[in-house]
């Protein structure tokens, strides 16, 4: 079944049961806290926290994620993209727990000619929170699961907040059992590769207070007045499966990313698995930037322009180190548009714009890529003919200045010539430079000098400048 399919059954099952379709919400909410959109549910909190009246009961919608915290796994375990799409039915005060679990239950195994994707029930495993009785009845009793295919979990697992007084409650998750040559028989507990995690139902019924040590340990006020459901469905990872493919990069809108680097680096996928990890890293990171450009983000040196800057970097590095000599990005993205433009039709409208701000970052990148390399790998051999396990600060800082090499990139290729970066070092130097350049900043402000610096800003339309602060600051994400 096409990701394309897989979409719309989940809105057209839920539309069914009377829920409004509300469409994704832009990466880039007005919300300086949240780097990016990460979960079906973002746009939906002012109802959760009661600030905003509904216009409907329930609703249901298939929302654009990104994960800057899953960039490490992406190519490496076989389920986490930066981009990715969270199909979600959510309910404001209206049904709960059994409802919930009953629509699930129905989409994930009724047969395909009845509108559903057609899982054999029995490879499939849930979880629910330490004492929650009521949810595991509700899966024996709607469900018809064992026991034994329940599996109970903590806080860490199966307890969601949003790590603010407000409300907050059990979840319960749905798991595919992928079979014995996939891993560890034991359910989820006992192996997250074997058994696939595809969706996660959260049941808001308690308030959390002030109290509490953190994340997994807070404050349970009691049962909020009105409870609500927010759920989250993996879309590629339901291709995944229902694809019989290894893993979510060669569903059918990644994997012909992953052919076009075949084709223009002369390597073949499935051959080597240090390659593998870079035609997937290729493909992933391709759609995300594509799509956070399509959003209105441009490469920076801070927040999420850093973040699209990482990895329009990494799929550059990745394509060289496959053997591409050529440019490659215009291929990626066009490869990315025709596949994903069909449910994103900004990637088609908008489609100049995004291949320009990704081919400029590109050439910028390539341009200093050979020298960096060079300053890198001489600085690798010294620290290595010296006995040595730690590149300095002072080199990682030069490659950053002068090359515009991101640390993660610095501390990726130390990794594999097996050396660390004294990242304290780096840091300080980087807070130096830092002050150094807020210090000339205020003394050209007060100067009323060179007003080119702070012309892109105005270009933008943005009517206060905010100083220079912003365009020389580093990474928070750092
Ligand atoms: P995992 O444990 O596999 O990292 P998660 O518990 O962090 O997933 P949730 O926050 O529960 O994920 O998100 C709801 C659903 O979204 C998951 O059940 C999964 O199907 C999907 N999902 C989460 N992260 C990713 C990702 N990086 N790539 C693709 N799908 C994802
Ligand atoms: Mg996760
Ligand atoms: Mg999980
Ligand atoms: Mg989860």
């Amino acid at each position: 079944m096409q990701t394309h399919e897989i979409r719309r059954r989940f809105l057209d099952h839920f539309v069914k049961a009377g829920h409004t379709e509300v469409a994704s919400a832009s990466l880039i909410l007005d919300d300086p806290n949240l780097l990016f959109v990460n979960a079906g549910m973002v746009q939906f909190v002012p109802f959760f926290l009661g600030q905003q009246t509904p216009p409907y009961a329930t609703a249901t919608s298939v929302q654009k994620c990104v994960r800057t915290l899953d960039i490490e796994n992406v190519g490496i375990t076989t389920r986490h993209n930066t981009f990715f799409q969270m199909a979600g039915n959510f309910s404001f005060g209206d049904y709960f727990k059994r409802e919930a679990i009953k629509h699930a239950w129905a989409l994930l195994t009724n047969s395909v000619e009845d509108g559903g994707y057609g899982f054999d029930p029995e490879r499939l495993w849930v979880t629910v929170y330490l004492d929650d009785d009521e949810a595991r009845d509700i899966w024996k009793e709607e469900a018809g699961i064992p026991d034994e295919r329940i599996q109970r979990r903590g806080m860490a697992d199966n307890y969601w907040s949003m790590g603010i007084p407000g409300p907050c409650g059990p979840c319960s998750e749905i798991y595919y059992d992928r079979g014995p040559e996939f891993g560890l028989e034991g359910g989820p507990e006992a192996d997250e590769d074997r058994y696939l995690e595809i969706w996660n139902l959260v049941f808001m019924q308690n308030e959390r207070g002030l109290g509490g040590t953190g994340k997994d340990d807070f404050e349970i006020l009691g049962p909020l007045p009105k409870q609500n459901i927010d759920t989250g469905m993996g879309v590629e990872r339901v291709a995944f499966l229902l694809q019989g493919v290894d893993n979510v990069y060669e569903t059918d809108l990644v994997r012909p990313v992953i052919a076009k680097a075949e084709e223009l680096t002369g390597r073949k996928y499935g051959v080597s698995h240090e390659d593998d990890v870079r035609f997937r890293v290729i493909a992933d990171h391709a759609r995300t930037a594509a799509m956070l450009i399509g959003d209105g983000v441009n490469p920076g040196n801070d927040g999420r322009g850093y973040v699209l800057r990482r990895l329009l970097r990494r799929i550059v590095r990745s394509a060289k180190l496959l053997g591409a000599e050529q440019p490659s990005m215009r291929e990626f993205i066009t490869v990315v548009r025709d596949t994903m433009a069909p449910s994103y039709p900004v990637l088609d409208t908008d489609f100049e714009r995004i291949l320009n701000v990704a081919v400029g970052e590109e050439a910028a990148f390539r341009r200093t890529l050979v020298s960096g390399e060079k300053l890198f790998e001489t600085a690798a051999d010294e620290v290595k003919s010296a006995g040595q396990k730690v590149i300095a600060g002072s080199e990682a800082f030069a490659l950053h200045d002068t090359y515009g090499f991101p640390i993660d990139l610095t501390l990726e290729m130390a990794a594999e010539a097996g050396l660390s970066v004294d990242e304290d070092g780096f840091r300080s130097l980087m807070a130096e430079q830092r002050q150094r350049a807020k210090d000339d900043a205020q003394a050209r402000k007060h100067a009323h000098a060179d007003l080119t610096v702070y012309k892109e800003f105005v270009d933008r339309g943005e009517t206060e400048f905010t100083g220079f602060a912003e365009l020389t600051t580093e990474a928070s994400v750092l």
